[in-house]
């Protein structure tokens, strides 16, 4: 997903507002103006939990990669409108030293062609959503059969690989973990003892119909007979960067050089979490990064948020913390799930405890001067129930990380991190064919 554009540098697409003559009215002026006021309300800083960071004696992370998405719906103009949505994914390697060589406001097209070379991976898939018919079977199954093939049939399955080592804890020496439990796609009926170790598909206890892997997933229970939501692109998407993510992280961990893997930074774009359903696989990524943490190869993963709720409370107080001049240092916050609820959401939940179940990434706020900062998401293994933590020690690999940042600052966008900029670049519907061509590529498919 492309940067917003910020106070200091425009976003990824111009701002027409300022074209508009009705800003010259004073009455705009005011609103604006006030508004602004109200966004820059400095009466709940918390100043002392922000952190100065010192790098002294900390190695920044020698590799770097990548991955971020996009989806697209298209609607033919037929009736009733056929609809379709294309999703992609990339993984990206970035070579640090490259990188450095980089000028991040005018990168260079024959130096970026160079870095991106030989070094992206891509993923993509077409989902049904309205009016499509195939002669195999309904909506619902054509949408089940397609994320298990893509997921199977691209890049020989090493994504779908990764999915197996996630959902069957393949990093435990002699695992037979089954799956985790998972709703049958036909007569609904929970799977309480999941799918038997490594399985790829197998009977439903109850309706003894087949389910595959995937359905563990769990795109199913956003669709219905006959059509499905755009969510199902937006789920599948969010799926496959995390299932791409955790095969650089896979092929590193399981790499002869036992050092290659937390010598790296993975980078997400967005949050480190997946919603709903689709948050089985939650509880397996922290046990991993935990089992990581405790055999002393710590791996480096961050998550970048570019918009919602914390990102807008960062943009509403940055200009009231440190650091408040150039050369300051960079600084820090570690949000507590208490300051999660009290300060971002003020909506106090105590039944819940914050982000137990989708989440597998604490906040962090960083700041790396007056005019950047950013929200980023860091891994601490397994889910700290206390409403004081995270603390800035349990964050894994929070020293390397925040040495790595400020190298990796992109000056074309606020707050950009260069390497999601280039995996946005290369991952954005703008390199498919254009929407017209789409469409009439579906009416022909379906015709
Ligand atoms: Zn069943």
């Amino acid at each position: 997903m492309p940067y917003s554009p910020g106070s200091r540098l425009p976003g990824e697409t111009a701002s027409k507002l300022g074209h508009l003559a009705v800003v010259e009215s004073e009455w705009v002026k005011s609103l604006i103006k006030d508004f602004e006021d109200y966004q820059s309300d400095s009466s709940n800083v918390n100043e002392e939990m922000w952190q100065i960071f010192d790098p002294t004696g900390h190695v920044p992370l020698r590799n770097i990669w990548a991955v971020d998405g996009s989806f697209v719906a298209i609607k033919t103009d037929s009736h009733p409108p056929k609809e379709v949505s294309f999703v992609k994914t990339a993984l990206l390697s970035v070579d640090k030293g490259r990188l450095d060589l980089i000028d991040k406001e005018h990168p260079h097209p024959l130096l970026l062609q160079d870095i991106l070379k030989d070094s992206a991976v891509f993923h993509a898939t077409v989902f049904p959503l309205k009016n499509v018919k195939t002669s195999l079977g309904n909506n619902y199954e054509a949408i089940r059969h397609i994320v298990r093939d893509s997921m199977k049939v691209d890049e020989g399955g090493i994504f779908y690989e990764t999915l197996k080592w996630l959902a069957y804890r393949k990093w435990e020496t002699n695992s037979k973990f089954s799956s985790p439990s998972f709703e049958c796609p036909h007569c609904h009926e929970i799977q309480t003892i999941g799918l038997t170790y490594d399985a790829n598909e197998g009977k439903c206890e109850k309706c003894k119909n087949e389910v595959f892997l995937t359905d563990m997933i769990g795109f199913h229970l956003d669709m219905d007979e006959d059509s499905a939501p755009d969510s199902i692109a937006s789920a599948y998407m969010l799926i496959m960067e995390t299932l791409m993510l955790f095969t650089a992280v896979r092929l590193l961990w399981i790499h002869s050089d036992k050092s290659l893997v937390t010598d790296t930074l993975f980078i997400k774009d967005g949050p480190l979490s997946l919603r709903s359903q689709y948050s089985k696989l939650v509880p397996n990524i922290r046990s991993f990064l935990e089992f990581a943490k405790i055999k002393n190869r710590p791996i480096h993963i961050i998550g970048q948020e570019k918009s919602g709720a914390f990102f807008d409370h960062l943009s509403s107080i940055s200009r009231h913390v440190p650091p408040h001049e150039r050369g300051a240092g960079l600084h820090f916050a570690a949000l507590s799930h208490h300051y999660v609820r009290q300060e971002v959401y003020r909506s106090p939940d105590l039944t819940n405890p914050y982000g137990k179940r989708t989440n597998w990434g604490e906040k962090l706020y960083v700041k790396v001067d007056p005019g950047t900062f950013m929200v980023l998401n860091l891994t601490t293994g397994e889910y700290i129930d206390d409403p004081e933590y995270p603390t800035a020690d349990t964050l894994i690999g929070l020293s390397r990380i925040l040495t790595t940042i400020p190298s990796l600052v992109s000056s074309r966008f606020e707050g950009a991190l260069f390497p999601i900029e280039l995996a946005n670049g290369i991952a954005s519907m703008s390199s498919y064919p254009s929407a017209s061509i789409l469409q009439k590529f579906v009416e022909h498919q379906s015709k």
